[in-house]
């Protein structure tokens, strides 16, 4: 049986439109894995340091047979593919970042991987373009994305048509 995945995906760098677009004709190539939907685009403010572009962020649904730490191997490999340098400093910009945001229903809480993603109740550029793609979400422990979107306004976010 496979396991409905949620994404987030993210750019401020090297064309950022462009680079979602690749990231997501590269999730197609995960092998056993399908791209089941993809969120509208939203243009956010930049977490972290103020002085860098402002990003462009969807969420994206796939079907996973793949194991988590398998999932996020290939999802790195996608980063690096598209040019991701990794920097000592914090939310800093990048031309991809690939998230788990959830996993089915699982809380995992590993080195590399912890599900549901820690700060994703609290991301505007998370829970509006996932509100877009299943707005009955409930979260595991039951909360539902409905009460999360409640606590969290529309601030810094511009939806793209
Ligand atoms: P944030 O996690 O606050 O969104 P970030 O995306 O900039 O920050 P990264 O530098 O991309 O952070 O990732 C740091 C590490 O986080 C990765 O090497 C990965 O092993 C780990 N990680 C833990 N949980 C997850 C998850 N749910 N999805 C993706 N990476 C994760
Ligand atoms: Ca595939
Ligand atoms: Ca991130
Ligand atoms: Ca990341």
């Amino acid at each position: 049986m496979s396991e409905r995945v949620y994404l987030g995906l993210g750019s401020n760098l090297s064309d950022p439109l462009g680079q979602l677009r690749a990231a997501i004709e590269a999730l197609r190539a995960i092998p056993q894995t399908t791209v089941a939907a993809v969120s509208p685009f939203y243009i956010s403010d930049p977490l972290g340091p103020p002085d860098q572009p402002r990003y462009v962020n969807a969420v994206a649904a796939l079907d996973t047979d793949l194991a988590p730490l398998a999932l996020l191997d290939a999802l790195q490999a996608i980063e690096l593919e598209q040019g991701r340098v990794r920097k000592d400093e914090r939310w800093g910009p990048r031309t991809l970042d690939l998230d788990i945001l959830l996993f089915g229903e699982r809380q995992l809480d590993e080195p590399r991987l912890t599900v549901p993603h820690y700060h994703m109740h609290a991301r505007a550029f998370v829970l509006y373009p996932l509100a877009d793609l299943a707005p009955q979400l409930r979260l595991p422990g039951g909360r539902s994305l409905s009460e999360l979107l409640a606590d969290c306004p529309f601030t810094g976010l511009e939806r793209l048509s």
